[in-house]
């Protein structure tokens, strides 16, 4: 049976360039980066070349990238970090929608006594420029906001929110986790202080990813230990990821272009097929001014999601209800209850995230599907207008 994934904000196939780069550093090359000697040394070239292919993704120079296990330890690293740079300035403020990693964190924070401040969105996902600015204040350490929302897929205003932080003098991160390699970002044109991001979004390997600091901010580690990374991040290198992780950041960039394009032609006939198909059925953030070329989430009215999911996974089509994170306890999203979104509709809620390995006949099978799954469900459950 063919298969059509289509759960690309959960994680992404490794590209076969990426694992090909990976391969030697299993078998021949796995000396140590930190090694004395030449044979574990010489590793440290496969490093440096990584963290250069990473630079160039982002606009960042190559001394400001360090690399970790992942996006959560990143965005772990950016808000632990902040908090203890200044001892006056122990406020975060973040968004309503942030992916766990940072709000489980801020949350976290707030528990050890560091004041916390929570950013509202509309009802399309869109940040609330005002409410942001009311609560950053001269306590604020850290500014924290998504680059863009994983199950919306709505592109946050980086730069207005940059701006609010710096005028204030906090620092601000944004965990763009879903927005490298599928849209551009550049850190310096937005005035980024700290990035997340993650090597398994990108088409790399799981477990490895890289948190960019603009050089003069001293963030401090969360781990102790060698001292790898300047200190910033210790750890022996995971070297066949780190090689993966920049190999996958150099392809998103030579395929960056024609992936937009591709995928949001994709995505806006997948879109509009839906809606005609599948009658009671509308895309969530739809009048958002700016989102992810790949990214959507569909509510079928009065029908539950995990029902579709089941039957399209039946038929080898994988899809998501939400962050695949929070799949699995009942809690339906938060992403969709801070926009205001009736807990109903929200447990009809349906993403479907492309890829540039996306065709046409992968839309094309999902909407068939999906207009038969949605009627047989009707059939149980009627909807009317
Ligand atoms: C996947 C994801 C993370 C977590 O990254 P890991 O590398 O899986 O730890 C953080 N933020 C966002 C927005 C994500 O989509």
């Amino acid at each position: 049976m063919n298969t059509v994934y289509l759960d690309n904000a959960a994680t992404t196939r490794v590209a076969p360039k990426v694992l090909e780069a990976m391969l030697p550093y299993f078998t021949e090359e796995f000396g140590n980066p930190s090694s004395f000697h030449s044979f574990g040394s010489s590793q440290m070239e496969a490093v440096e070349k990584a963290r250069g292919q990473v630079a160039r993704l982002l606009g960042a120079k190559c001394e400001e990238i360090y690399f970790t296990s992942g996006g959560t330890e990143s965005d772990n690293q950016a808000l632990r970090g902040a908090v203890k740079i200044d001892p006056d300035r122990r406020g975060i403020v973040t968004s309503a929608v942030e992916h766990p990693a940072v709000l489980e964190t801020a949350r976290a924070l707030a528990g050890e006594g560091c004041a916390l401040g929570i950013v509202e969105v509309n009802g399309d996902g869109e940040l609330d420029l005002e409410s942001l600015k009311k609560l950053v204040n001269q306590q604020t350490a850290i500014v924290s906001i998504m680059a863009a929302n994983n199950e919306t897929g709505v592109i946050m205003p980086l730069k207005e929110a940059a701006d609010i932080a710096h005028k204030a003098g906090a620092v601000f991160h944004t965990d763009a986790v879903q927005m490298v390699g599928k849209s551009p970002i550049d850190v310096r044109a937005l005035d980024i202080d700290i990035l997340s991001l993650s090597a398994h979004k990108l088409h790399g390997p799981k477990g490895v990813g890289a948190i960019y600091i603009r050089k003069g901010i001293e963030l401090p580690p969360m781990l102790t230990g060698g001292h790898q990374e300047k200190g910033v991040r210790s750890g022996t290198y995971n070297v066949p990821g780190i090689v993966g992780l920049g190999k996958a950041s150099e392809l998103a960039l030579t395929h960056l272009k024609d992936a937009v394009i591709k995928e949001g032609i994709l995505r806006e006939a997948f879109e509009k097929r839906v809606l005609e198909s599948c009658p009671g059925s509308f895309i969530v953030s739809s009048a958002a001014s700016r989102r992810l070329p790949g990214t959507v989430t569909v509510i079928f009215r009065s029908i539950e999601s995990e029902a579709v999911l089941t039957l399209l996974d039946m038929q080898g089509v994988y899809a998501s209800s939400g962050s695949a994170c929070s799949t699995g306890n009942k809690n339906s999203s938060h992403v969709l209850y801070a926009m205001g979104v009736d807990i109903n509709l929200a447990n009809s809620a349906l993403r479907f995230s492309l890829s540039r390995y996306t065709t046409e006949e992968d839309i094309d099978r999902t909407v068939e599907l999906l207009s038969k799954i949605v009627e047989r469900l009707r059939r149980i459950s009627p909807y009317t207008e």
